[in-house]
């Protein structure tokens, strides 16, 4: 133990748990890459203006939960608590809506910050797939995000989970359902934060989780009667392609999500086995985002997926993911043999079969015992008289056979035979 430890409110990835992570990330970000969906990696920091305005200044996210930081040159920068309005200002700065056709579709993967109180599925620091579609207003590709969540999560094996819907209007319907609502909180009896709530995002107080809140909104005009009709139409034909694409979701009027940035489609990855922290993704319509920042009206739509919650939900429902083992074949080398082994194992990993050997000048026993933990499917020892009859001793480690192979043959025995 040295005299550190990890930050609160992160954790380490370590192997043979760390596999898992690298499975759930190539899973989500399989179908995209599927789907016309180029990689895009941006600063772990940003401006701290770009999420201000970006993510909005009334969300938790940015009053409560960013780390920010001033540079001894004087610049205000944050680590990023999110990755929307960062690939978009990337985008924007390639002027990548500029290049070719739209939609831009851009997918990533990384590390996220928040600042938050520290549970089990919420840390300060956490991961996440996403993928964004910019510059595009098109139901289709609102419903192409929700079947490819769909898709990653059931191709790693989770059943248990619920895609949540809504719509969240837009620029015209919006502000008239804004202000009925504001009308009927300012009736209501709200301690002094939420009162400040109803008055610079009154749609976040329907996500309250608090029972004395949910009790009086009861009765509360809900935005689906205030919709207009485009947005209307629009919500209709997202619920048509995706119904028609054989995916289950449930529509929640009161879904509206912690960003400021939403317009329109909106949804949420919930899964039943998590506890409170039920959210294992989410996403929805930005429209207004880019001239947010600065930009050209791109209407556009994205999903984050949170990797460390789908671990939890895998694990909450017992899912075994298939990951191969790390070493299939362990060598071990007794006497004079060590070279000759390190080059067939250096040989074995360039055909592409996993090898390892044993380091650290150990005997017969305690190599063994390396092959046994390495997992390996076969070992090969060699000790001065194998090489000089010009073989090894291929072993097979689940049956316990052992018989002499060729060193020229070697390669090629075990390709076949794994
Ligand atoms: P929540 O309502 O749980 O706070 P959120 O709305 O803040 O979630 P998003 O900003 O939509 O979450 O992020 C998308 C996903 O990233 C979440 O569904 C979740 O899986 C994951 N996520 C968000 N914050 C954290 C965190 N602090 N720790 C672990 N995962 C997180
Ligand atoms: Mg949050």
């Amino acid at each position: 133990m040295s005299t550190f430890k990890a930050p609160k409110g992160t954790y380490d990835l370590i192997p043979p748990y760390s596999a898992k992570y690298l499975a759930v990330r190539d899973a989500i970000s399989g179908p995209l890459r599927l789907s016309g969906y180029g990689y895009v990696e941006t600063p772990g920091f940003e401006d701290v203006d770009l999420f201000a305005r970006g993510v909005g200044e009334s969300t938790d996210i940015v009053t409560k939960e960013m780390y920010t930081l001033t540079t001894k040159g004087g610049a205000n920068l944050a680590l990023r608590p999110e990755g929307t309005a960062s690939v978009l200002r990337a985008a924007l700065e390639a002027n990548l809506h500029k290049a070719g056709g739209l939609p831009v579709k851009l997918w990533y993967s990384g590390s996220y910050y928040r600042y938050e109180r520290p549970q089990k599925g919420r840390y300060r620091h956490f991961s996440q797939v996403g993928a964004e579609a910019i510059g595009a207003e098109d139901p289709a590709l609102d419903a192409e995000l929700i079947i490819l969540a769909d898709q990653a999560y059931r191709s790693l094996g989770l059943r248990n989970f619920r895609i949540l819907l809504n719509s969240l209007g837009d620029k015209e319907c919006r502000p008239v359902y804004r202000e009925a609502l504001q009308g009927f909180l300012r009736g209501l009896d709200l301690d002094e934060e939420t009162v400040r709530r109803a008055e610079i995002n009154p749609l976040r107080v329907l996500d309250d989780k608090r029972a004395e809140v949910q009790k009086q909104l009861v009765g509360a005009p809900m935005l689906r009667d205030y919709l207009c009709d485009a947005c209307k139409a629009y919500h209709e034909e997202v619920r048509a392609l995706i119904t028609a694409a054989g995916v289950a979701f449930e529509d929640d009027e009161k879904l509206v999500r912690g960003l400021d940035y939403y317009t329109r489609t909106t949804f949420e990855f919930v899964h039943d086995g998590l506890g409170s922290q039920s959210a294992v993704g989410g996403g929805g319509r930005y429209d207004g985002l880019s001239e947010m920042i600065g930009g050209p009206a791109l209407p556009s739509v994205g999903w984050a997926l949170g990797v460390d919650r789908t671990v939890l939900a895998l694990e909450a429902e017992g899912v075994e993911l298939d990951i191969p083992p790390t070493t299939s074949v362990f060598a071990v080398a007794l006497g004079e043999a060590k070279p000759v082994l390190f080059g067939l194992v250096t040989e074995l990993r360039q055909a592409g079969v996993a090898a390892d050997i044993s380091y650290g000048g150990k005997g017969l026993k305690g190599a063994m015992k390396d092959a046994n933990r390495s997992g390996a499917r076969f070992a090969i020892v060699a000790g001065d008289r194998d090489l000089a009859e010009g073989v090894v001793q291929l072993k097979d480690m689940e049956s316990g056979e052992q018989g002499p192979v060729a060193v020229a043959d070697v390669v090629e025995v075990l390709r076949t035979k794994l």
